[in-house]
């Protein structure tokens, strides 16, 4: 019974660790793959930050050159604009060594970083203050299509947020274009020494004004999405000025520049006029940029913090399963043990049952051929217990029963010995290394013990009192009994017992008794 409790337990072990194992991976496979989404997310955004650091500073790049064009035009360069040329190219020249740094430092997803750089030194070797209008805005278009390319390779114009896709257009496409288009207003502006400008000259600014126009509308849709969720105090201010300015910009322009009787201001004054309406648009463009990317770096805190948070709850849902089914396990397991004590106990006298008997007793012989011990066996009857029953009653006779369980049972001595009700009246002992003298005695003591309980019995023909007969038998070691041969020879020892009178302890030695 010891065995199939053990089995049951260890079968309760094996479910309990498949229950638990099966919901963990389902856990982990299910935490994992968050994670992992997260991850591709969080790469997503450090791809978008990289790609718009690198943008921002070809853009201000950009802007520098543009201002460039503007005063390589004009053929007599007041000291202002003079001081203005000087700082304006040293400023185009640590541009471009930041975005040297940049490329080569922080993203390796920039596309072309070689031909980027290359471009890079070229202009570097350049004297840029003396190329001409075309060159200046070709150099201009070039890098606005390495910053295009670098805004599609840095997930830029993938960007799935409506506010952040909207920030990106307004910051890659339409204020650069925006920018650029005044920039050329300036620069053929200033490149004017007439006061009458040639006629291609007029349908170039109408070209330009209308495509500022489109330009603004774009970008008034796309400022007007934003405000609906972004309370921006910032951006709703720079908007108003940079609308103010570029409103200026083509006012000067249809009333100077394109009016019949001629331009009004000298290029030094056209190019401080101009230049002061544009730095209003790129302050828009700056905010704008800001608040991009604000946004994309609570983007990726907000996702750095969602990874923590699915790696928590991975494991809190590792650690809940784990105790329920834990909880489960050991409740189970204590079932188990409750139900295997109930199946090998005998009710009335919570002694060990028969069919325990038969268990323990084939594994305690087994235990004494290895450990080399004698294996004492008793059984003991009741004497004359019909008569008992029906002289006292049934009763009084199952009092009876538990009385002498509860006398068997504190006789044991030892951890090893075991006390059984066979069946009825009838009772088994088992105990290893006790010899057969030590045996013998053990039976008497007991045997006096039932009958110094005074149990009156007066159709026992043995005692006033209840009494009991043993039979008893001392198994040396190596002596190649089987259980049933043990148990018909103690039988038969019981047998003498009843017949030589009962009341008595007969030991069965080598088929004889004594
Ligand atoms: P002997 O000295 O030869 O053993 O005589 P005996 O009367 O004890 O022998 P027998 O085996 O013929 O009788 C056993 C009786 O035990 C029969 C039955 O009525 C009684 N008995 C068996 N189980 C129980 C029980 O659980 N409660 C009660 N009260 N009596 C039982
Ligand atoms: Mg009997
Ligand atoms: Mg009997």
């Amino acid at each position: 019974m010891k065995n199939r409790t053990y089995d049951r337990t260890k079968e309760n072990f094996k479910y309990f660790i498949l229950i638990t194992i099966m919901p963990i991976i389902g856990v982990a496979v299910i935490f994992s793959y968050a994670f992992l989404h997260l991850q591709k997310d969080l790469k997503f955004i450090i791809d978008e930050t990289g790609g718009l650091t690198t943008i921002k500073e070809i853009q201000n790049t950009i802007f520098n050159i543009q201002r460039l064009r503007g005063l390589a035009s004009i053929q007599n360069l007041s000291e202002k604009s003079q001081e203005e040329l000087k700082l304006t190219k040293e400023k185009i020249s640590k541009n471009l060594i930041l975005i040297r740094q940049n490329i080569t430092t922080q993203n390796k997803s920039i596309p072309l970083k070689k031909e980027l750089e290359s471009f890079i030194d070229s202009v570097e070797k350049s004297s840029l203050e003396f190329k001409s209008f075309n060159y200046l805005y070709e150099i201009i278009e070039e890098f606005m299509s390495y910053s295009n390319r670098i805004s599609y390779s840095c997930n830029l114009i993938l960007d799935p947020e409506l506010n952040s896709y909207v920030m990106i257009e307004n910051v890659v496409y339409l204020l650069p274009q925006l920018i650029e288009y005044n920039g050329q207003i300036r620069a053929i502006a200033t490149s004017t020494t007439d006061k009458q400008l040639t006629e291609y000259q007029k349908e170039y600014f109408v070209i330009q004004l209308n495509k500022i126009k489109e330009i603004l509308k774009k970008l008034e849709f796309n400022l007007n999405m934003l405000y609906k969720t972004e309370q921006s105090i910032d951006l709703k201010e720079t908007h108003l000025k940079m609308k103010e300015a570029q409103n200026s910009i083509i006012e000067f322009t249809q009333k100077n520049l394109l009016k019949a009787n001629g331009i009004l201001l000298e290029p030094n004054g056209i190019f401080e006029l101009i230049t002061k309406n544009i730095n209003l648009i790129i302050a828009l463009y700056d905010t704008n940029f800001l608040f991009l990317e604000k946004s994309l770096n609570n983007r990726l805190k907000e996702t750095k913090i969602l990874s923590v948070y699915v790696i928590l709850a991975g494991l809190i849902s590792t650690l809940f399963i784990v105790c329920v089914n834990g909880i489960f396990y050991i409740k189970n397991k204590k079932f188990i043990e409750e139900i295997q004590k109930l199946t090998i106990t005998d009710s009335m006298t919570s002694l060990y049952n028969r069919r325990h008997f038969d268990e323990v007793f084939e594994n305690n012989l087994k235990i004494q051929s290895r450990t080399k011990q004698p294996l004492t066996f008793v059984i003991l009857d009741i004497d004359f217990f019909k008569l008992y029953n029906d002289t006292y009653g049934h009763q009084a006779g199952d009092f009876i029963i538990k009385t002498v369980a509860k006398n068997l049972k504190n006789s044991l001595k030892r951890a090893g010995d075991m006390a059984f009700r066979l069946g009825g009246e009838e009772f088994g002992i088992l105990c290893i290394g006790i010899n057969h003298t030590e045996a013998l005695s053990f039976a008497n003591t007991l045997k006096e013990n039932i009958e110094n309980e005074k149990i009156k019995h007066e159709k026992n023909s043995a005692s006033k009192y209840l009494t009991i007969s043993m039979g008893v038998i001392v198994i040396e070691p190596d002596t190649l009994y089987s259980t049933n041969e043990i148990y018909r020879c103690a039988d038969e020892a019981l047998y003498k017992a009843k017949e030589n009178g009962r009341n008595q302890v007969v030991v069965y030695n080598n088929k004889t008794f004594t």
